[in-house]
């Protein structure tokens, strides 16, 4: 019997700005204690009211879950006009003393609902929230030195990334964001060499890994951004930097000029396919090294 991904609600008790376009929100919810793990890149999907509900309708998932699918249908089956608009997002931080989950949200400007949200969020404010689960968890290859490169909507996961690395790893990270007002402190126990890249000057993450003097020895790379960046980073990576296809997880974050409820395109499909294919790979590799 599987594990049903977890569905609940999370209560606003706390919003900041930690730089000018990255609104911090804090969260409490029944269910955050047994959900949260002590793992990093934990993603989950937030549920947003449509207007006019005070409340998200949340998905009701029968408990077999054993693809952890089942609350997709169970979305699904609300009627349109009353179903959530759900986003992907990432737990930034979590106090498990305190109870409190903290999400950052890139306010970036084009009025889709999480972006609005993280603008307009308010103590009391509720929203729904599935999973995070371990189901979906990927942890970094294992390498000899690890680049990190990522936009804005990468952030959140990239610093937990880089807090869970232990003492003795080596990280490169290429970071792009608006401009240098959007730099923020990475903390980590690592030797970490951290590049920004400001869009306001011109810069770009692709540039930038380009321009990367990439150290010896095997390499692991984790990309997350802008779907484009991110497929042209990863071609970059394998096609001219010779990095084995299984060292680079990458995934697309965000589209530019469609919502994530808009349909994939062709690009996006196959790009998924291949993402399957490696993800299935690394998982038979796993399987058999254990
Ligand atoms: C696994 C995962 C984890 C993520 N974690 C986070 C996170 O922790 N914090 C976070 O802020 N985002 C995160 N994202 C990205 C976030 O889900 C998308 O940016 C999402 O589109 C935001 O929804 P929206 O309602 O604001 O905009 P949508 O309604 O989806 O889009 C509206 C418009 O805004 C544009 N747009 C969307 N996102 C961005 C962006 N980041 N920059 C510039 N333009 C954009 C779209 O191209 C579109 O034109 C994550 C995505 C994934 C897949």
């Amino acid at each position: 019997m599987g594990q049903a991904l977890a569905v609940s609600y999370v209560r606003v008790v706390g919003v900041e700005r930690v730089t000018p376009r990255t609104a911090r929100v804090a969260f409490v919810g029944d269910a955050l204690a047994q959900v949260l793990e002590d793992r990093p890149d934990q993603q989950m999907k937030l549920c947003f009211p449509r207007p006019g509900q005070a409340l998200p309708r949340l998905p009701e998932p029968d408990a077999d879950d054993t693809y952890g699918m089942r609350w997709y249908e169970a979305y699904l089956a609300i009627p349109e006009a009353e179903r959530p608009l759900m986003r992907s997002f990432t737990v930034r931080g979590h106090d498990r003393a305190a109870g409190v989950m903290t999400v950052d949200f890139v306010l970036h400007g084009d009025d889709g609902p999480a972006a609005r949200f993280g603008r307009e969020a308010r103590v009391g404010d509720v929203l729904g929230m599935v999973g995070p689960s371990s189901l979906y968890a990927r942890p970094l290859p294992a390498a000899d030195w690890l680049l990190l490169a990522g936009d804005e909507a990468a952030l959140p996961a990239l610093a937990t990334l880089l807090e869970s690395l232990p003492a003795g790893t080596r990280a490169l990270v290429r970071a792009e964001v608006a401009d240098a007002a959007e730099e923020r402190p990475l903390p980590s126990a690592a030797e970490v060499a951290v590049r920004w890249v400001h869009r306001d000057r011109g810069g770009s993450l692709l540039d930038a890994v380009r321009a990367a003097r990439l150290p010896e020895g095997a390499g692991a790379a984790w990309l997350a951004g802008e779907a484009g960046t991110v497929r042209a980073l990863r071609r970059h990576l394998v096609e001219e930097r010779g990095m084995d296809r299984g060292a680079v997880q990458f995934t697309g974050y965000w589209r530019r000029s469609l919502t994530q409820d808009d349909a994939p395109t062709a690009e996006d499909l196959a790009w998924a396919k291949e993402q399957a294919k490696e993800q299935a790979k690394e998982q038979a590799g796993e399987q058999a090294g254990e």
